[in-house]
């Protein structure tokens, strides 16, 4: 189901729901929201739950859209006119200057149903530099009644002048108790805990780890790591099979063991880590390596996770990764 039909808090967004609702109320909504936090908060949910509640006729006595209403009808079949939702034409391309355009005509910006007209892009760093300069024009003069709402976790790749005329809504971190709490309802099996340091802390990016089987493939894989550290096996062979998975969670995983090696050497006892099930495993690497050798190879695979998507050939990439790390020992030793 999609998160226009199923339009639910979160339960760690209570707090900064109210703080929503209270400016909703008081008609003291600005005409741009940008709300941004790491992926996995769920803050497209909120946006788009409070789009639902901008355009709801009876919000509950909790502030939360009926469900029941003429708006909230038309808005969970996906019909409502004064609503939008902007988003690029295909999953990783760019927002383009027309689809903008489409939106922010003067004529298409006036509410129909005589209340909010609610428009959300997200992502809305994925605009390209034309579509971003087309709603500038309109941020500058806004529409009386007209909502702009922007969701992204990149707000840094928005352009500062747009930004500026944004009211920023940060979408918190569930405290680590009430994220536990919430996970273990979700979850079928495995440890809440675990997931959600390997999701470093965002709930929903730990409810997709729980899926069976992938704990003891990231184990697997982690052997592999330590074998080609040693030796004991060939680092093109590895980036093979590796290049059969999917390349972001490769590329986030073995930035989350480097970050763990070096959280490691610091020593402060005993650290947070993002694969505590591997303590061993990781604390064996890092003895063996200096902390230049483990930053350079955090940045090889940080440029690597940044150009994602642009990269011709993913096994290249996982290669020339893999070779450099199979070269760190030497190079420690040396240096
Ligand atoms: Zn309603």
């Amino acid at each position: 189901m999609s998160e226009t039909l199923e339009p639910r808090l979160y339960p760690w967004q209570q707090a900064i729901w109210q703080h929503l609702l209270a400016a909703h109320k008081a008609e003291r909504l600005p005409h741009a929201l940008l709300f941004t936090g790491a992926e996995g908060l769920g803050k497209s949910r909120l946006a788009t739950t409070f789009a639902q509640a901008l355009l709801c006729g009876a919000l509950s006595d909790t502030g939360q859209p009926c469900g029941a209403c003429r708006g909230c009808h038309l808005f969970q079949v996906g019909n409502h006119p004064d609503y939008r939702r902007i988003e690029p034409e295909e999953k990783g391309k760019a927002i383009k200057i027309d689809t903008i355009r489409a939106f922010v005509d003067k004529g298409a910006l006036m509410a129909q149903a005589g209340g909010y007209k609610v428009i959300v892009i997200e992502p809305a760093d994925a605009m390209n530099s034309a579509a971003a300069n087309s709603l500038l024009k309109t941020l500058e003069e806004p529409v009386p009644w007209t909502i702009i709402i922007l969701v992204t976790s990149r707000p840094g790749r928005l352009p500062a002048t747009i930004r500026s005329r944004c009211q920023r809504i940060t979408c918190p971190v569930p405290p680590r108790k009430q994220a536990i709490q919430w996970l273990a309802s979700q979850v079928e099996e495995g440890d809440p805990a675990l997931f959600l340091a390997m999701g470093s802390g965002a709930p929903l990016l730990a409810k997709q780890l729980a899926v069976p089987g992938l704990l003891q493939e990231r184990a697997g894989m982690v052997d592999e790591f330590h074998a080609a550290l040693n030796g004991r096996e060939d680092p093109v062979t590895i980036a093979g099979r590796w290049d059969k998975l999917e390349l972001p969670r490769v590329l986030n995983w073995m930035s989350g063991w480097l970050i763990d090696m070096l959280r490691l050497k610091f020593g402060k006892q005993p650290p947070t880590l993002y694969n505590p099930d591997q303590l061993q495993r990781l604390q064996a690497m890092a003895q063996v390596l200096d902390f230049k050798v483990l930053y350079g190879m955090l940045d090889r695979v940080y440029e690597a996770n940044r150009t994602l998507g642009s990269q011709l050939n993913s096994l290249m990439t996982l290669e020339s990764i893999l070779l450099a790390w199979a070269n760190s020992k030497k190079i420690t030793t040396r240096a």
